[in-house]
């Protein structure tokens, strides 16, 4: 039977919007004049403005509190994609600038990342090194790690920056970021982590793990689409990549998104909370667990990575298995027909045609990497969700295999 229901399991693509999230931004979104009430630009001195501010800085003071870090180094962006571009333009322009005021104007730094960062930090690489900088990118080992000992060896005098996420979001192995970060301190290098799939997941504090920069995203975590963050410690000199009205203490001009920001806080807490963060965990991983039990259970279906039941190194929520014999556009389409939503990998890359990206940088072959299936899953996923998905592979396997 066809389920009408939608069931939906591509939550690290994007989440729905929470109803703390929703209810926080309401009030922004009266039509009219009564409008104004809320919808004051946050930089004017009048006390419509004043009012946008108090809910700004209220805002930024409540996400700053879930990621570990002071309000004064959170910066509100318009999502992760620019959080992250900001900070791989923004750090090599200041170490080039800094380098060339003490004379040294043939300096060009040099930068690491790894193979598997998604494209918002992949994109800026490439195109530091079409001007000319020098970047390494690190390899993955066949199970989606990056190793601490590479990052020790490929550093240099020049290095400036260090860019490695927190956890991938494919298949979503958990990068020993204290390690990494401490590894690029030793060599006086900047350390930034693109935290999107891990913030609202697992347990992530900017403080404690020691991280330089990290760039958040809204959407990932129930909260509105639009809007993100970066963490930027004071330490670290960052040139802006938004250039304008100074807003956002110089690092991003633009007038600011006050609704998405209370979207955002609201989200963020709702999720964060840590006694919530540890038992929606145990749940996410009891279901995630279930669910590589059964799709094991298939001939020619295999996990991706090494992702063992109760495994603490991979995201709670993310499965990644290959089917053999299937492509992942004819799995998700057949799967829509039964209004369940999957991905075969980022969505980013999901319209082009040809064998996932990260499965190839973990040394997949081409065909076995073509069959490449994630489910992704959040807090509104329930054991029913999985059961409906379970049938409904049944029924294209018995359909690809009759
Ligand atoms: N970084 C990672 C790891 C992501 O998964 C995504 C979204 O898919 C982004 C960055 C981009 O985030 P945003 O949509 O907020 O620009």
């Amino acid at each position: 039977m066809i389920s009408r229901q939608l069931t939906y399991l591509d939550w690290a693509a994007t989440a729905p919007l929470c109803d703390e999230a929703a209810e926080a931004m309401m009030p922004y979104f009266e039509g009219g004049l009564g409008n104004l009430e809320y919808g004051g630009n946050a930089n004017s001195l009048h006390s419509i403005g004043r009012h946008a501010f108090a809910a700004m800085e209220n805002a930024r003071t409540r996400l700053a509190r879930c990621a570990g870090c002071r309000p004064d180094e959170l910066f509100f962006t318009s999502g992760a994609t620019e959080s992250d571009n900001t900070i791989v333009f923004g750090v090599v322009e200041s170490a080039r600038a800094a380098r060339r005021m003490k004379g040294d104007s043939s300096f060009e730094p040099h930068v690491i990342t790894s193979a598997i960062e998604h494209e918002a930090v992949l994109e800026p690489m490439h195109r530091l090194e079409r001007q000319g900088v020098r970047v390494t990118y690190l390899p993955s080992d066949a199970n989606g790690f990056v190793s601490p000992d590479a990052l020790d060896e490929a550093m240099g005098d020049d290095t400036v920056l260090v860019s490695i996420m927190a956890a991938n979001n494919e298949v979503g192995s958990i990068q020993p970021i204290e390690q990494l970060a401490r590894i690029s301190h030793e060599h006086g290098a900047f350390f930034h982590t693109d935290a999107v799939q891990a913030f609202g997941k697992i347990p992530f504090d900017c403080t404690r793990l020691g991280v330089d920069a990290a760039s958040f995203s809204a959407h990932k975590i129930c909260g509105p689409k639009g809007i993100g963050a970066l963490y930027l410690s004071r330490k670290c000199a960052c040139k802006p990549f938004m250039l304008g009205g100074g807003q956002e203490a110089g690092l991003r001009s633009g007038t600011q998104n006050v609704a998405g920001m209370a979207g955002f806080a609201a989200a963020a807490e709702s999720l964060c909370d840590v006694p919530f963060l540890a038992e929606e965990r145990m749940r996410l991983e009891g279901l995630r667990d279930r669910l590589y039990r059964f799709l094991s259970s298939f001939d020619g279906v295999a996990p991706s990575v090494a992702c063992s039941p109760k495994s603490h190194d991979y995201l709670p929520n993310i499965i990644h298995v290959t089917v053999a014999d299937m492509e992942s556009e004819t799995m998700i389409l057949r799967m829509d027909r039964e209004r369940i939503c999957v991905s075969g990998g980022s969505a980013c890359s999901s319209k082009s045609l040809g064998p996932n990206r990260i499965l190839s940088q973990l040394g997949m072959d081409k065909d076995r990497a073509l069959g490449a299936l994630r489910l992704s899953l959040g807090r509104y996923s329930t054991l029913e969700d999985v059961e409906c998905f379970e049938s409904a592979f049944q029924r294209m396997i018995d359909w690809a295999r009759s």
